[in-house]
């Protein structure tokens, strides 16, 4: 079976090359993102690879169709970029990998929270220069602070397990609350109530219509002065204008972003030497309390592969005409 991987990273290739060998698939790995555009370049292969900033709309999937693509594999959770009614109206298959180390997610969380909070990225750099001063760098305890977790399946649970070591207080927003979350404690209140009360809010929800610029003008008047907004979830559920002024407002004390509303043009390349031309990632950037991580939050050992040998696994069920457990529709 030909199999053209998209967005292909040299950790990608790696982690394909390494278990493809009980598979034997035909993998050709192409280091472009997959669009309209690039679409041309399935031609002769059954079946795809994509990740998340791949751009799979309805013109992409009439590309795919006119190849004989048949088989869509998503190496990762999110599917917010494909369309599905085209998929489906082309009779391509859609599989995903749904749960690959929550926990992955989770801890990339807590590492944003905790370095924003005792700044070790700054003292990091202050001592390597033989700044050994402890000013501006004070923190705060996380011990007794009030956490607002919006969306509690399966990493924003793992979450709001880890963040209960911590002895915080956890409120949580979800449309589906869960039973054994509030039997360890966790409180489910209303949205506006998790906005009110939470000293930090992290989410966890999928981008829906319903969603999206969940954090926005409105909700930002809400919370606490000087709250902390974490988000590794996807970048639209944010309204990233309103966000800045918060910031400028002093209104959001902290940000930790691992994931942006116009990432696709950004994240995973080195443009280290070229002139970004987003405007709003260059005014994120310049505020002393936001830490922004390139969409790295899935990115360890562990995850990989999770990742890798679902989706090998997702292909073979395909190829052999069994059930599709993780199909998307
Ligand atoms: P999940 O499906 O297990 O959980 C999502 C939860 O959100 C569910 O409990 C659902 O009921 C809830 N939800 C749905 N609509 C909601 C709404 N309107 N308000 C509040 N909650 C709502 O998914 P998961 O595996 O926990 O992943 C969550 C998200 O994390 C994914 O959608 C994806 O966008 C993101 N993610 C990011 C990375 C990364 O590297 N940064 C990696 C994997 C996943």
């Amino acid at each position: 079976m030909k199999i053209a991987l998209f967005s292909s990273k040299p950790y990608d290739q790696e982690y394909f090359e390494k278990y493809n060998v009980d598979y034997q698939f035909d993998f050709t790995f192409f280091e472009t993102p997959l669009n309209s555009h690039t679409a041309n370049l399935t031609k002769g292969f059954d079946a795809i690879c994509t990740f998340v900033n791949d751009k799979l709309d309805a013109k992409t999937m009439e590309r795919l169709a006119e190849n004989n693509i048949k088989l869509i594999a998503v190496r990762c959770a999110g599917f917010n970029n494909v369309d599905l009614d085209a998929a489906k109206a082309k009779n391509i298959k859609v599989v995903r990998v749904p749960a690959y180390s929550p926990e992955a997610i989770a801890e990339h969380a807590l590492a944003l929270i905790l370095t924003l909070n005792r700044k070790t990225h700054k003292a990091y750099n202050r001592v390597r220069e033989g700044n050994f001063s402890l000013n501006k760098l004070i923190g705060f305890n996380l011990n007794n602070k009030t956490i607002g977790v919006i969306g509690t399946g399966k990493i924003g649970a793992t979450f709001c397990k880890v963040l209960s070591g911590f002895g915080c207080e956890i409120l949580a927003y979800d449309v589906y609350p869960s039973e054994a979350l509030i039997e360890q404690g966790v409180k489910y209140v209303s949205l506006d109530e998790l906005f009110k009360q939470s000293d930090i809010i992290s989410l966890h929800c999928p981008l829906l219509e319903s969603t999206k610029h969940i954090i926005n003008k409105d909700s930002l008047k809400l919370m606490k002065k000087g709250v902390m907004i974490i988000n590794t979830s996807r970048g639209a559920l944010v309204d990233t204008a309103d966000v800045i002024e918060g910031l400028s407002q002093n209104k959001i004390g902290y940000l930790g972003i691992d994931v942006y509303e116009q990432e696709e043009n950004l994240f995973y390349q080195d443009l280290s030497e070229s002139i970004i031309h987003d405007d709003f990632i260059l005014r994120l950037n310049s505020f002393p309390n936001v830490l922004i991580t390139s969409h790295q939050a899935f990115f360890t050992k562990e995850a990989m592969f999770e990742i890798t040998t679902t989706t090998l696994e997702n292909i073979k069920a395909f190829k052999n005409g069994e059930e599709l457990v993780n199909e998307v529709n």
